[in-house]
């Protein structure tokens, strides 16, 4: 799977790649991850990628016509030419195996859910906006709109490092241990995952003992998947 990533700031993602999981995924071939600065597609002599919002107000606003370039270029690093065949016809990439992705606080909620069916992808595009937003022109060219939370970041760039990370660990061989993903929080509808205890057994914290509940130390393997179901939560 490749992740594409349009940005104004792409070395925001340099330290958060380049560790753990992500390294691994990348250097495992699992995962590609090609971050683009914007000003790449951008004209003239100065770069200009953002300008003033129409009918006024405050902020600036991302311009659609470097963005829409961007993908327009991308049509030749995507791995399936059917993809581009789409993307000539209809201005959008429609195929199953990619998605342009914008970013957006108004966009629909990104769920497990969601990162299960796009870990199925081959290509993500990931827009990523600053300002006040991008174009609302540019939402023509995506194939949906997402959002990671109700709130409002600075820049779709961590949403795009969340959704990058939350699907990379569902790949194939991205995990050490693959039975760590089948039974997580979110895994099933509705159901949030048991608690977990390690080492020391009694922790000590000022006059306050705090234990590990004792059936997790009694080795009955029956009796703790029981208390396991029993402690996991619906929401
Ligand atoms: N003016 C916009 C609004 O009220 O909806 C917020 C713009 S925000 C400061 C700049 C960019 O950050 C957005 O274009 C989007 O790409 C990204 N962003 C902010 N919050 C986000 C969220 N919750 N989910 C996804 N992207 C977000």
């Amino acid at each position: 799977m490749t992740f594409h990533i349009i940005t104004i700031f792409p070395h925001i993602f340099d330290s958060y790649f380049s560790e753990s999981i992500i390294k691994r995924a990348q250097n495992k071939k699992i995962i590609k991850i090609k971050t683009y600065d914007l000003r790449t597609w951008a004209a003239g002599r100065h770069k200009q990628v953002d300008d003033r919002p129409f009918g006024g107000g405050a902020g600036m606003v991302l311009m659609a016509e470097p963005i829409i370039k961007a993908l327009r270029a991308f049509k030749f690093q995507m791995t399936i030419p059917s993809t581009l065949d789409k993307f000539q016809k209809n201005s959008k990439i429609k195929n199953l195996k990619s998605k342009i992705i914008l970013l957006s606080a108004k966009g629909k909620k990104f769920s497990q859910t969601m990162a299960e069916r796009y870990a199925k992808l081959d290509d993500i595009i990931l827009i990523c906006g600053r300002y006040e937003g991008v174009d609302e022109r540019v939402k023509k060219f995506a194939d949906e709109e997402i959002s990671i939370g109700d709130y409002v970041l600075t820049g779709g760039e961590i949403p795009a490092m969340a959704i990058v990370d939350s699907i990379t660990r569902l790949l194939p061989g991205a995990l050490g241990n693959a039975e760590s993903i089948k039974f997580e929080s979110h895994s099933q509808t509705g159901i949030l995952e048991h608690p977990h205890y390690t080492r020391p057994e009694e922790l000590k914290i000022g006059d306050k003992i705090y234990k590990v509940p004792k059936i997790l130390l009694s080795g009955d393997h029956k009796k703790i998947e029981g208390w396991r179901k029993l402690k996991s939560k619906k929401v």
